[in-house]
């Protein structure tokens, strides 16, 4: 059972329809107000929403979870999330302790009010929470979710058998996309458990790495500019 991967660019973040052998699944849900949005995009690639068996984001940043409520309305699929980062979902805000600009350059751009995005998203109950790997199959989708945790607590990455990874935001698109080249998130919890989970990722060698700014990535660009960081 092979997956196909379909990046749809919103504006400023992808969101990523995966279509099974036996369904399709979303990965990320995009800023508010993004639904129509996004299922007119699906529409172009012939899913309706109802095709649509799982939402599940990577992790709890607005931007990645955004139409996560006005989505699951409009598909009826569940939308999963992991524990660390449900907190999130349920307050309809960042996930708390996630913001931490992660060089000085980042910290004084953040102060400028035109670089301000959304603070605040329709909070919901998520369906599913996320504790251990978790296997997809029952949506359709040969692949998993695992634990990669760095950018928020509770960040995971999708890993379809193919090797196309989807990884949230733990690797960045330089200067939030705009340069085709892989690079660390600009905010972070835990920057160093970041550069941990990329290390512990790309040993389960994946071909494509997916992000959610810019990109995708060839696993071995990736590899060569976590090699090349202290
Ligand atoms: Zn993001
Ligand atoms: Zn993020």
């Amino acid at each position: 059972m092979t997956n196909t991967v379909v990046q749809i660019n919103t504006g400023l973040v992808n969101v990523f329809l995966i279509q099974g052998g036996a369904g399709c699944m979303l990965v990320d849900a995009g800023n508010p107000g993004q639904a129509d949005l996004i299922l007119k995009q699906l529409a172009e690639h012939d899913v309706a929403p109802d095709d649509v068996r799982l939402i599940l984001i990577t992790h709890g940043h607005i931007d990645h979870f955004g139409s996560a409520a006005a989505l699951r309305e409009q598909t009826g699929a569940p939308v999963a999330i992991h524990a660390l980062d449900a907190v999130a979902a349920r307050q309809g805000a960042h996930q708390p302790d996630s913001l931490q600009p992660t060089n000085r350059w980042i910290g004084l751009a953040m102060r400028f009010p035109f670089l301000h995005l959304p603070n605040r998203a329709p909070a919901f109950e998520p369906d599913v929470v996320i504790e251990e790997e978790w296997r997809l199959d029952e949506y359709g989708i040969a692949g998993r979710a695992v634990h990669t945790p760095g950018h928020t607590p509770g960040s995971i990455s999708v890993l379809l058998d193919g090797g196309e990874a989807i990884v949230g935001d733990m690797v960045m698109g330089k200067l939030m996309g705009l340069i085709r080249k892989p690079g660390p998130p600009v905010v972070a919890w835990d920057l160093e458990q970041n550069q941990e989970s990329v290390r512990q990722l790309l040993a389960l060698s994946p071909r494509v790495v997916y992000v959610g700014h810019g990109g995708p990535f060839r696993a071995e660009d990736v590899s060569a500019e976590w090699n090349t960081q202290p």
